[in-house]
């Protein structure tokens, strides 16, 4: 028979698949011997079973759930409805992995119009015993039962104002009593039904609700975003209650043992005094931080400390532990691995190998490569003085600068559109992750660092600021003002996540640099990684910025940017307007000098590193203006000025324009194919590289040029392209008297080329993988065609897994380079493999490369940190014989 309910001391951490996350943390801290509340956790299997048999629980897994729930009532000494002497449990949905806020959790179940006198009689705390029933009836209703919560809450600020009181607490149990009789009749007129006051249909209502929340609207996003698949389903945990709110000798925290937003290691975490669950986090009440806990309960304080470092040596990684105090007993109700930004990743993965807990690999695989842009983002210049608007609690470091939006809705709206929002809210809540992942920020007036907001955008590594109490929203009038100021929906501010500022208006930012910690831990990823990271940089001030990096070299200085310069732009379209050899070769012989200079200065920022310099590869007509525009002006210029010589120019450019017109620039006259057609643009580039690297090599420096030609598709290409760059290689050299050692290879672009790599070796010293074009010609997409009018669609209706421009399509376009290595090497054992498209920065498509035995990725330079973390990840992840 198939066990689908497991008690807290059957499981363990490592049964995540099968209890959840969650389920497996408190089996673990049973087994350990903490002060865990007893229960018992329905696996994620019943789950699945739920969802084959039609969302019904089925028999047995009922039967399970009966059983376990006997043993639970047995060690307990309580009975789940029974009047002397209830049982009241939690209901907490746990899936494989954490996702915050996403489901949520019912407390007090059990209590009914009977067991709340018998709570009442058994703590001798009406109070208590009424407002856990109402807190009860508010969360099943909501969770279970789907009513909007916003009813409840507008029937108690009723009766507060009513009786004239500002806070909960001041509610007495005859208020409560009240309160429940209301909630009741809103129950009524929602479901037509009375609240359920069976316990086990209570229980069993609970467990389906849990089920279905696995695929609500919100976790389905949750999941798209962070790439959970989707059948993995979630687990349910029952277990016994224990109280926080039954006075000022109880309460209820969150604490991370280290701090999630910086690393440094000191307790980090809030609490409440006299509360319940998600007091905490719902930021309803401003809590207190964990330090001053110290004082109010110094005991309590003590062990939870002794408990947390317990935690973290036990699980050797940050903890994010959730606890309750009832009348002074401490208990602990979750504990998981901590979020934390990129920062805080770094810092406790050096401390931790520092300290001796864990060694350099473990700490290379604890920082996700993806967070690192995040520290590769610009932030506010510290030469400014700011003028501060208000200030928050610092929750998720970061600068942003951005439009202000009041909702969710508005911010993805006009986040899609491309526009930068702050998105400000009285707090959050799970429904409004859409517009967090569209905005740039997040700003809330109430909640502390473990709120909603923080978490969430910590997360995604986004700036937050919460807990901004000066803020007075008011949402209806789009608007927030702090003292006298106003700020409207539609302003700039701009915020700062590490201090907790709100400025108004732009404000400068300064480009970021590595920190002592992420510089050692990228130089441990270096000494583990093998497989080589360059990247593809086109100009003096880009290389630099990859060197200090640390890029291995430039793997694609792409030459056509260094033409667009608008100082240089007339003298290349003279180069091509010229009607024969000699005008062309004039014009081509005024570019040389200025080719020359920027070779000089990459060579210059490589310091004796190699470079691969690619020929010109874009079409021509890309230089010239655009067809429609010229044909307005000559038109204007027809009727205004017809004699004029401005006239005859413009109509001789227009010719030339709709010459060299194509029907597929894509496909048309580019890369080696000009080079065929128009040597001597070839040979002056060509000649450029050589007279920089003598100029260099007279200077004593070191310079390796590696000369690509792009978009090769037949070996005859390539053949013809590398003799004349040895040919303006051995002119340079009896003019100069100097020989420089220089490297022939391709691109390898155009599946053709991958199909006869073997031929196409024999003429190449190497070979460079173009992904983005490679990926173009396989599936046969233009990009931007393609991003702009169905790949998204494609993505969302699953005829994709992925953009295969961002990550690479290993089936197809990576069976493409693993083909060319294959062939390539071959014919030439040894052939340097690489690879230069976008996919160079991007984590799996790093650890295919290194599979497919690639000697390189190059990627932008902001993406080098990423590449060699990537790059060590891959090297300790495949372990090669
Ligand atoms: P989430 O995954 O949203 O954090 P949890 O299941 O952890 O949801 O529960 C929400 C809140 O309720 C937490 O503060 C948790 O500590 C509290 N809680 C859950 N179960 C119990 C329990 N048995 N007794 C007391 N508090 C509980
Ligand atoms: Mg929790
Ligand atoms: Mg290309």
């Amino acid at each position: 028979m198939q066990k689908f309910v497991y008690l807290f001391n059957e499981g363990n951490s490592d049964m995540k698949e099968l209890l959840g996350g969650k389920g497996a943390n408190l089996a673990e801290m049973t087994r350990i011997g903490l002060p865990v509340p007893y229960g018992f956790t329905i696996s994620t299997q019943a789950c699945n079973a739920y969802y084959e048999t039609e969302k019904t629980i089925p028999t047995i897994v009922e039967n399970q759930v009966l059983e376990a729930l006997n043993i639970l009532e047995e060690k307990m000494g309580k009975k789940l409805g029974d009047p002397e002497n209830p049982l009241l449990v939690s209901v907490r949905s746990g899936a494989v992995f954490s996702m915050p806020g996403m489901m949520d959790t019912i407390l007090n179940l059990g209590m009914n119009d009977e067991t709340v006198e018998g709570v009442a009689r058994l703590t001798n705390n009406a109070r208590f015993a009424y407002d856990s029933y109402r807190r009860f009836i508010q969360m099943f209703s909501n969770v279970v039962l789907q009513i909007d919560g916003f009813y409840f809450e507008q029937f108690l600020e009723e009766i507060r104002e009513e009786k004239g009181y500002t806070t909960d607490p001041e509610l007495t149990a005859e208020d409560w009593q009240e309160v429940i009789a209301g909630y009741k009749e809103i129950v009524i007129k929602h479901t037509r039904k009375e609240f359920p006051q069976e316990p086990k249909e209570q229980l069993f209502l609970s467990i389906n609700a849990v089920f279905d929340s696995w695929n609500n609207q919100r976790a389905i996003v949750y999941r798209r975003l962070n790439k959970i698949p989707g059948h993995l389903g979630t687990a349910v945990n029952i277990q016994s209650m224990v109280f926080g709110n039954m006075g000022n000798d109880s309460g209820t925290g969150v604490a991370f043992t280290r701090n999630p937003s910086t690393g440094e290691s000191i307790l980090y975490g809030e609490y409440l005094i006299n509360a319940q669950g998600e007091d905490v986090v719902a930021g309803i009440r401003t809590p207190q931080p964990i330090a001053t806990l110290k004082d109010e309960m110094p005991e309590v304080f003590k062990q939870f400390t002794a408990t947390c470092d317990r935690l973290e040596q036990h699980y050797l990684d940050m903890q994010d532990i959730e606890f309750t105090v009832e009348r002074g007993k401490l208990f602990i109700l979750q504990t998981r691995t901590g979020k934390r930004t990129a920062q805080a990743a770094i810092q406790i993965a050096v401390d931790m190998v520092e300290a001796g807990i864990i060694d350099k690999k473990t700490a290379l695989l604890r920082v996700d490569p993806d967070q690192l842009n995040q520290l590769l983002h610009r932030r506010i210049d510290d030469t400014f003085i700011r003028k501060q608007l208000a200030k928050g609690l610092p929750a998720s470091p970061g600068a942003a600068t951005g439009k202000v939006v009041f909702d969710a809705d508005e911010a993805e709206l006009l986040g899609n559109d491309g526009q930068k929002v702050i998105l400000v809210r009285p707090e959050t809540t799970p429904d409004d992750i859409h517009g967090i992942i569209a905005a740039q920020a997040v700003v809330t007036s109430r909640g502390g660092m473990t709120s909603h907001a923080a978490v969430v955008a910590r997360g995604m590594g986004k700036a937050c600021i919460c807990g901004c109490e000066a803020l007075k929203i008011d949402l209806k009038a789009k608007q927030f003002s702090i003292g006298e100021t106003i700020v409207n929906y539609g302003d700039i501010i701009t915020i700062d996540g590490s201090t907790g500022e709100i400025m108004l208006g732009e404000i400068p930012m300064i480009e970021p640099e590595l920190s002592d910690e992420f510089q050692l831990l990228l130089s441990w990823a270096d000494e583990v990684r093998e497989i080589g990271v360059r990247a593809n940089a086109d100009n003096p001030t880009d290389a630099k910025k990859a060197f200090e990096f640390g890029a291995g070299g430039i793997g694609l200085c792409r030459t056509e940017h260094m033409f667009m310069d608008s100082t240089r732009i007339p003298i290349v379209q003279k180069m091509i307007l010229a009607d024969n050899f000699e005008d062309r070769m004039e014009a081509l012989d005024q570019l040389l000098p200025m080719q020359q200079g920027d070779f000089e200065g990459i060579f210059e920022a490589m310091e004796g590193h190699p470079v691969t310099i690619r020929l010109l590869d874009p079409p021509l007509h890309e230089f010239l203006p655009d067809k429609e525009e010229l044909l307005v002006e000559v038109t204007k210029l027809q009727i205004l000025d017809p004699n004029s010589s401005e006239l005859k120019k413009k109509e001789q450019l227009l010719k030339k324009v709709r010459q060299l017109d194509e029907f597929n620039p894509m496909l048309g006259h580019r890369g080696c194919r000009l080079g065929v057609i128009y040597p001597e643009i070839y040979e002056m580039q060509a000649k450029a590289i050589f007279y920089a690297a003598a100029k260099l090599a007279d200077k004593g420096m070191e310079v390796k040029p590696e000369i690509m030609i792009p978009l090769v598709g037949h070996v005859n290409e390539l053949k013809q392209m590398r003799q004349l760059v040895i040919d303006s290689g051995e002119k340079v050299k009896t003019e100069t008297g100097i020989e420089t050692e220089y490297t022939i290879g391709t691109m390898i672009e155009i599946p053709r080329a991958a199909l006869t790599a073997d031929q196409i070796a024999a003429e190449a010293d190497f070979f460079s993988f173009g992904t983005n074009d490679l990926t173009q010609t396989t599936f046969g997409y233009s990009r931007d065609d393609a991003e702009s009018k169905f790949l998204q669609a494609y993505i969302e209706q699953k005829v994709l897994p992925e953009n295969p421009f961002a990550v690479l399509d290993q089936e197809g376009v990576g069976k493409l380079v693993e083909m060319g290595v294959k062939l390539g090497r071959q014919a030439k054992p040894g052939l340097k493999t690489g690879i230069c498209g976008e996919h160079g920065g991007e984590k799996s498509s790093i650890e295919f490369c290194y599979k497919t035995g690639l000697d390189y990725v190059s990627c932008s330079p902001y993406r080098v940190p990423l590449a060699r973390l990537a790059a060590a990840q891959a090297t300790i992840r495949n372990v090669k014989n």
